[in-house]
């Protein structure tokens, strides 16, 4: 079971119409890009990632290898996930135990893309992912998304697409200094992750034939968020958010 969490109070109507899919390699700044976004615009926001981390936490607490594909699934199949969808809040809870640190740490971060490389799993996320996007629209109007396959797969029919990229040199550095790493052993685990998510099968990263690519490399956040927001100006993608 995959829900996301109803907030408290009650979800006003924001500013943006539709789905906002954000996709790229680790690093680009996807993250903060997307909650800033999601904010600025009174939108949902789902870390899709999040969704793969979680379900690869409750594997390794089971003991299972994550290279037993039948086992893996079974897991995600039975998980009681429960994802916040609000940029504001970020729970994600697992059983109940909020476990939204638990599941940035390592060994969930080496695991992760050998749990989300099963095809059965991710179809079983993309069908939940898919779902929460339609409600958080109904009761909002728009959400941004952000993951490897939102533009592919998820959400093809998305209002706008964008592709974030970066040096690989630059999406290390900032790892780095996110997690409080060295940049040799970032750069290693994002070269590794890139190969593992470009080069799996089953909805392999990859840019949608319709997105816009933006390089990060040398933009700052608000640089980042200028051009998006330009994009959603020229799509016309503000309504006019009720109480406004
Ligand atoms: O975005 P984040 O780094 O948290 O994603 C963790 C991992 O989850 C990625 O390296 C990738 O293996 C997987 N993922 C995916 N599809 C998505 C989002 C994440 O395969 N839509």
């Amino acid at each position: 079971m995959v829900t996301y969490l109803e907030e408290a109070s009650a979800v006003q109507l924001g500013e943006l119409r539709g789905v906002i899919a954000l996709d790229g390699p680790s690093g680009t700044g996807k993250s903060t890009v997307a909650r800033r976004l999601a904010v600025t615009l009174g939108a949902g926001y789902l870390d899709t990632g999040a969704m793969y981390r979680a379900v690869t936490l409750a594997v390794l607490r089971a003991g299972i290898a994550t290279d037993d594909e039948q086992a893996v699934l079974t897991v995600a199949e039975h998980v009681d996930l429960r994802v916040s969808a609000d940029a504001e809040h970020q729970d994600v809870l697992l059983g109940g135990e909020n476990v939204g640190s638990e599941i940035r740490g390592q060994a969930v971060t080496l695991a992760v893309s050998a749990v989300s490389a099963v095809a059965q799993v991710r179809a079983l996320l993309v069908a939940r992912q898919m779902r929460i996007i339609d409600e958080v629209c109904q009761e909002r109007g728009g959400i941004v998304v952000e993951g490897r396959d939102i533009g592919t797969v998820v959400a093809p029919d998305a209002a706008l697409k964008v592709y974030l990229t970066a040096s690989s040199d630059a999406r290390a550095r900032r790892r780095s200094l996110q997690d409080s790493a060295s940049f040799d052993d970032t750069k290693r685990d994002v070269d590794r992750r890139d190969q593992l998510d470009s080069g799996r099968a089953a909805s392999p990263l990859q840019p949608a034939d319709d997105a816009v690519w933006l390089d990060t490399t040398n933009l700052d956040l608000q640089g980042v968020l200028d051009e998006i927001l330009a994009l959603v100006d020229e799509r016309d993608l503000r309504g006019v958010a009720a109480g406004r």
